[in-house]
Formats: structure tokens, C-alpha cells, sequence
């Protein structure tokens, strides 16, 4: 890994901090969460996941508008219409947004209205995408390669430094392997690895990594444990109607629930959590 000059810590206790809005920064002592669908259905769908998340707290909303589907005949995302709906729960809930850019086409429009742009597993080595992503100016959330090692994984987020981009998220999310029991193998050693490598903040989606709902609250407490500065898990009003990824989607209760267990294993290795903020009481 010696030519990742930028990604790379100088001294170990050089640590990154990327901010995605004036109350929420992702690599500080507080653990961030990320929730919401695997796609935007509806302006109703979001409004009611931000309704729910808002207290858990959950910290910013993701979901997205351009979906990278294994099928062509799937349903692709919601593209324009879904973004006007990011932008419309964003203003209404003063929440951050976390939205997928498939193409460099896409980053103008959706970087207008989303606080951070995720760069998809299946495009951790589009290259010419992590050039283009490394001259916008918003803070990316890499997700690691379906089957990229941790070497590959570190050359991609120095691509986006590289082009003047220093605000990059790195996130695990699983990687390939024989068993289908799990959708793919969550490889908590890789964040470890990635916390000592580099200095820049990781997060854990333990959603794509266990493709199963029933695992991911101990998946994500274990995440947590390893050193992980947040976490990204797919949610949904009714996780069975989900359009994409229903297996893996926590109802919203289960979201709380799982939002609030983080707590104590955040604290036991000297981490804090997000408090509820209250809304404000107008003064009359
Ligand atoms: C997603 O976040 O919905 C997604 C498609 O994730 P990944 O790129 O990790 O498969
Ligand atoms: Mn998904």
C-alpha cells in the first residue's frame, strides 16, 4: 500500500473527521447511524422512516434513486422524482441525505440535493467515476468491492483524494465468499485493518452484508465493538412490500431498538452515542 500516499496515516493518531452537516460528523467519538430503505418509493414511504428515525436517533436517511440491479428488468429507482423526494424530507426533517451516484451524469443533479454521495460495491473500480466524484464537493461514502481486497479497497478512496476530494467515508459491507447462508461474508477484520491503515472514518453496513434481517442488530453491536464509527442498515415501513432488498430490511421499531442497544457497547470502548434532540419549542 505504498503508493496510497493520502489515505494512508502519517502518524497514528492522525484521524479524519467528515462532516455532513453542522450537527453530524461521521469519525469523531460519536457513532453515526444511517438508516432508511434500500429505494425511495414515495415522498409517504420516506416521510414516515424520517418520522420514526428522526427520535431513534438515527442521524442522516439514506435510500436510493438510481439502483444498481443485478437484473435489467428490475426496477431501476425512481431517478429524478426520487431525488425531489430526498430533497423535499431533507428540508422538512433537517436530516442529512446519503443517495447512491451511478454515473458521472448523475453527480450535478443528485450532489444538489444529497449531503453525501455513495460510490456502490459494483462500482468501487469505475475509475473514471471516482475522478469525477473526487472533484465534487461533498463528502462520499465508498463501499468496499463485492470481492475487492483491503489493498484495492484503500487504491479507491486515494483515487478520490487524489482528485482533491478529502471528505471519504470507507465502508464494509461484505465481501463474496462460498456460503450463501449469509448474502456475503462481513469482514470486520478489514475494519479493524482499515482503522490502523488509514485515517480516515469507517463505517459497517451489516444489511448487505447478511442479506438477512434476523442477524444485523448483533452485527451491527459487533461492528460497533471492533471500532467502527457508524453504521449504514436498510429499514422500511413494511419490510415485505420493500421494492429491492426485502429480506434484509428492519421494520422501524427494530430500527430504534437496535439504535438504542448500540449505546452501551459504544460507551464500553469509550465511544458516545447521539442523544435525542428535542424538537424546539417555539417562544411566544
Ligand atoms: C445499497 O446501498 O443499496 C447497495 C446497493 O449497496 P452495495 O453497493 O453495497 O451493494
Ligand atoms: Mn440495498
Amino acid at each position: 500500500m505504498k503508493d496510497a500516499k493520502l489515505v494512508v496515516k502519517s502518524e497514528s493518531h492522525q484521524n479524519t473527521i467528515v462532516h455532513l452537516s453542522d450537527h453530524v460528523a461521521i469519525g469523531g467519538q460519536k457513532i453515526v447511524i444511517i438508516g432508511g430503505p434500500c429505494t425511495v418509493e414515495s415522498l409517504t414511504q420516506m416521510e414516515t422512516v424520517a418520522q420514526h428515525l428522526q427520535f431513534a436517533p438515527v442521524q442522516a436517511l439514506r435510500g436510493g434513486v438510481y439502483k444498481p440491479r443485478t437484473s435489467p428488468y428490475a426496477f431501476q429507482g425512481m431517478g429524478l422524482e426520487g431525488l425531489e423526494i430526498l430533497a423535499e424530507v431533507r428540508k422538512r426533517y433537517e436530516m442529512p441525505i446519503v443517495t447512491e451516484v451511478m454515473a458521472i451524469s448523475q453527480i450535478e443533479e443528485i450532489a444538489a440535493c444529497a449531503d453525501m454521495l455513495q460510490i456502490g460495491s459494483r462500482n468501487m473500480q469505475n475509475f473514471d467515476l471516482l475522478k469525477a466524484i473526487g472533484q465534487a464537493n461533498k463528502p462520499v461514502l465508498l463501499k468496499r468491492g463485492l470481492a475487492s481486497t483491503i489493498e484495492e479497497f484503500v487504491m479507491a478512496a486515494e483515487y478520490i483524494m487524489s482528485y482533491g476530494n478529502p471528505n471519504v467515508v470507507l465502508c464494509e459491507r461484505g465481501i463474496r465468499s462460498f456460503d450463501p447462508y449469509t448474502r456475503n461474508v462481513l469482514d470486520l477484520g478489514a475494519v479493524v485493518a482499515l482503522k490502523q491503515i488509514t485515517h480516515l472514518p469507517v463505517i459497517v453496513d451489516p444489511s448487505h452484508a447478511a442479506g438477512k434481517r434476523e442477524l444485523i442488530a448483533d452485527l451491527s453491536r459487533g461492528a460497533i465493538a471492533c471500532g467502527a464509527d457508524g453504521l449504514i442498515i436498510e429499514c422500511h415501513p413494511e419490510p415485505d412490500k420493500s421494492v429491492s432488498d426485502a429480506r434484509q430490511a428492519l421494520t422501524l421499531d427494530d430500527m430504534v431498538n437496535l439504535v438504542r442497544s448500540v449505546k452501551p457497547v459504544a460507551e464500553a470502548i469509550g465511544r458516545q452515542v447521539y442523544e435525542i434532540q428535542r424538537p424546539q419549542l417555539a417562544i411566544a
